[in-house]
């Protein structure tokens, strides 16, 4: 999903070239003097429903590089929701700034009113950046905010959900692989054991997998060491790793030339947002070098699921219920790459493009 880079610094600004590109129906420029907010909401695609998607906030070196994350990630958000069936569009929004000194209670409630300026047509919810609380403080001025705390009627942490989703994306992926869905005695490594990481390691652990975990965090890894008897691996050391599954949780962008050269497993199945460095010449070598990778903006889609249940009226067991169609979806796309002769990222792409346009026919007539 990649997008061309914009400049705010040319003369000549060619957004509407760009965005022709990409294909964004809406960017909202947000601008509060009085309480220093710096925001773009980009709206990607509405075919399916309301944009949804999380609001970042980050320090970027540029406002075209604020641009820019805005423009690829909404992008993502809509290709999440179509493949995983559910009735929403793509869009995310970015405020610009140091999410711990330049945020306030009267930054996120003037956010919040731009959000209900859009009447609906935008969702947001936290991410990077923001929180539980920044997202009540938006709440005081739209109902257009998913991702509050349980004790406010919403689905409290999406995580256990995200994890359950990339589990039963890693077991389908071992039925397409090894022809049984079962990950007893299975090697599994996990880079990144945090909020999503720890939940899968319990998981697989349950299932009598053997677990290799890495982080920078040494209490995680001394909790993973101890509760689930996992073994440490250090730094790069994961990608050489004799394993079965490998599972990037933690950084996007480590499915890079020399990361996959060194790769030593059958699966990838991961959490992590944009594993692939490249996502065609990236989804190409894996595929060549005959590994199976199950495309991350499907299979960590739970987290999406669980605030989308809070959209229509929160309920987890339908929640867990609509995550655990994820291995008959990556069942699919497995099916759908191998006939095609594609890379399976690129088979996820085609097939929530694909309803997108079938949704976008049945809305043709009246
Ligand atoms: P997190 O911040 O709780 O966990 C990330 C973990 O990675 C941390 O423990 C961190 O110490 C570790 N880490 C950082 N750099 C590392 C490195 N170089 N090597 C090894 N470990 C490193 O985040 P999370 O919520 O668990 O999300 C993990 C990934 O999944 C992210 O890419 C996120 O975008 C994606 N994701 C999360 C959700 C969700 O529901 N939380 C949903 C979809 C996608």
């Amino acid at each position: 999903m990649s997008t061309s880079t914009i400049s705010t610094h040319d003369t000549k600004l060619d957004l509407f070239a760009d965005i022709k590109t990409t294909n964004h129906e809406q960017i909202v420029f947000c601008n509060d003097k009085a309480s220093g907010l710096k925001a773009i909401i980009a709206i990607h695609n509405t075919v399916l429903g309301p944009g949804l998607g999380g609001t970042r906030m980050w320090n970027y070196a540029s406002e075209a590089d604020a641009l820019n994350d805005v423009l690829r990630l909404s992008r993502g958000m809509t290709y999440k929701a179509a493949i995983s069936g559910l009735n929403l569009g793509g869009a995310k929004a970015v405020i610009i700034g140091d999410a711990n000194t330049d945020k306030s209670e009267a930054l996120m409630r003037k956010f919040g009113r731009f959000i209900e300026n859009l009447n609906g047509k935008y969702i947001t919810a936290e991410d990077v950046g923001t929180t539980t609380k920044d997202m009540e403080y938006v709440n005081m001025e739209t109902d257009s905010v998913v991702g509050l705390p349980e004790s406010m009627g919403g689905g409290g942490d999406p995580s256990p959900v995200t994890a359950y989703g990339v589990y039963m994306g890693m077991k389908a992926s071992a039925k397409r692989a090894f022809g049984s869905d079962s990950l007893s005695g299975k090697k599994i490594s996990i880079q990144g054991i945090g909020k999503v990481g720890m939940h899968l390691v319990e998981l697989v652990h349950k299932e009598g997998a053997e677990i290799f975990v890495s982080d920078i965090n040494t209490a995680s890894l001394n909790h993973a060491v101890s509760t689930y008897n996992a073994k440490v691996v250090v730094g790069n050391e994961i990608y050489g790793l004799g394993v079965d599954i490998f599972a990037p949780c933690a950084l996007g962008a480590i499915l890079n030339t020399e990361n996959i050269n060194a790769l030593n497993c059958s699966i990838i199945a991961g959490a992590a947002n944009n594993q692939l460095a490249d996502e065609n010449e990236h989804g190409d070598m894996i595929k060549d070098k005959g590994l199976l990778y199950a495309p991350d903006f499907l299979i960590n889609a739970g987290g999406l699921i669980n605030v989308y249940s809070e959209h229509i009226g929160y309920n987890r067991e339908n929640a867990m219920r609509d995550t655990e169609k994820i291995f008959d979806t990556t069942m699919n796309i497995f099916g759908l790459a191998e006939q095609q002769d594609i890379h399976t990222q690129k088979a996820a792409t085609v097939l929530a493009q694909k309803r997108i346009d079938d949704i976008l026919s049945v809305q043709s007539t009246y």
